[in-house]
């Protein structure tokens, strides 16, 4: 074991932010990264040093500079650029990105080199070692040596995301039932996400979605401009147009809102949407199908109940409510209120309706002759439900001690 080297460099905390001072706090940190990574690298390269030894001072290089809590990455962005005063945020915002990129490019680096001499045996080393040397070109060959028995690095095997495999357990349930899947565009015109759904220009519920459009559009009628589809409805659209009744879909997919991201809102998220429409569908269809999916995904014990509501395509609509997973619908649990349903023994989970006749002129269906339903859910919102995350930033952070979880 060689004994554990003092670490010289150390971030400061700065009291002049000028331009002037992080340049020459930045050149100090920058020719500290290049010393220690040079170091580590002739460690690595070198044939007597001993694979643990190899192991735990890449590890500890890596973690001196890139770990999360109290890493020198992590102490600028403290020290740098969160004391710094506002005038000079700015720049040393800008400063302290540019160190990150530095030291990550760095890191890689290190990295490239620490798994190029991990699977390389002792002997090819030495090789490796003469041939750098001038007078010995001639051992090239010896560099080829490559122990192929020795175990190589074993990556670990990805797992479904939480939110897809949430989504494929709900269009199991659907296909189970008969329903097809059917999947359309993310981008889609103003005529799709809004028109052919019984939402005209200027209505009120439009306001109701903060839509993103697509910049530069305004030479084009509005029905044709480009937008990223703020529900997965349109593809009922696209499904009508292509095929005629009977007829039983759904609608999974990723959706786009101008939300500012915080614990319960995503500028993306995912939808699952069903349709069916045949003769003589009523209400009842509706309502006996969503009562058995909730069964389906949250246990034979649920209750589903039904509130009037407003959507641009359906007539009527409603609310669905399935009653509390947390405190099996009795309002309190473990002495108190239940904090997920808010004591109410209700969680509010889907939207649904008879499709609004109106939405058959669209796709030309005889609306004297068919009826159908419509109904759609935030798979986030499932998820969130099943597997009792507090936040669903969770799910897009790319977190992987959040995501090993549901390995
Ligand atoms: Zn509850």
């Amino acid at each position: 074991m060689t004994p554990k080297k003092k670490l010289e460099y150390a971030v400061p905390k700065l009291k002049d932010f000028s331009a002037a001072a992080l340049d020459k706090a930045a050149e100090k940190l920058l020719a500290a990264l290049e010393y220690e990574a040079e170091e580590v690298v002739t460690l690595l390269a070198d044939p007597s040093t001993p694979a643990p030894t190899k192991n735990t001072s890449f590890k500890d290089f890596r973690d001196r500079w890139m770990a999360r809590k109290n890493g020198i990455v992590t102490q600028i962005n403290e020290s740098w650029l969160k004391s710094a005063p506002p005038a000079a945020k700015r720049d040393a915002g800008r400063k302290v990105n540019e160190l990150k990129t530095r030291v990550e490019a760095k890191m890689s680096e290190v990295q490239e080199r620490f798994v190029f001499f991990g699977r390389m045996s002792p002997e090819a080393l030495v090789s490796l070692d003469k041939l750098a040397s001038p007078q010995s070109a001639q051992l090239g060959v010896d560099a080829q040596h490559i122990d192929v028995t020795l175990p190589g690095i074993r990556r670990p095997l990805g797992a479904e995301h939480p939110v897809i495999k949430t989504m494929n357990e709900m269009v199991r349930v659907f296909r189970n039932l008969g329903y097809s899947v059917e999947e359309g565009p993310e981008m889609e015109t103003d005529y799709y996400n809004f028109e052919a759904l019984n939402f005209p220009p200027n209505h009120p519920a439009r306001d109701t979605q903060d839509t993103l459009f697509i910049a530069n559009q305004e030479s084009k009628p509005l029905r044709e401009r480009l937008l990223l589809r703020t529900h997965t409805s349109p593809v009922q659209i696209r499904t009508m147009e292509k095929m005629k009744p009977p007829l039983r879909v759904v609608c999974p997919g990723k959706v786009h809102r101008n939300d500012a991201p915080d614990a319960t809102h995503s500028p993306i998220f995912h939808q699952i949407e069903g349709l069916a429409v045949d003769t003589n569908i009523t209400f009842c269809d509706l309502k006996g199908t969503l009562d058995h999916a909730m069964k389906e995904m949250f246990g034979s014990s649920v209750k589903t109940r039904f509130y009037p509501s407003f959507f641009p395509f359906t007539e009527p609509s409603a609310d669905v409510q399935i009653s509390c997973i947390f405190c099996g619908g009795r309002g309190y649990r473990d002495g108190g209120p239940c904090r997920n349903c808010k004591a109410s023994g209700w969680i509010e989970l889907l939207g649904c309706g008879m499709v609004d006749p109106n939405v058959y002129g669209f796709v030309d269906y005889d609306a004297k002759k068919v009826s159908g339903f419509a109904f759609g859910m935030g798979v986030e919102r499932i998820a969130i439900l099943k597997y009792g995350v507090d936040d669903i930033q969770l799910f897009f952070n790319g977190d992987v001690r959040f995501l090993e979880q549901f390995v």
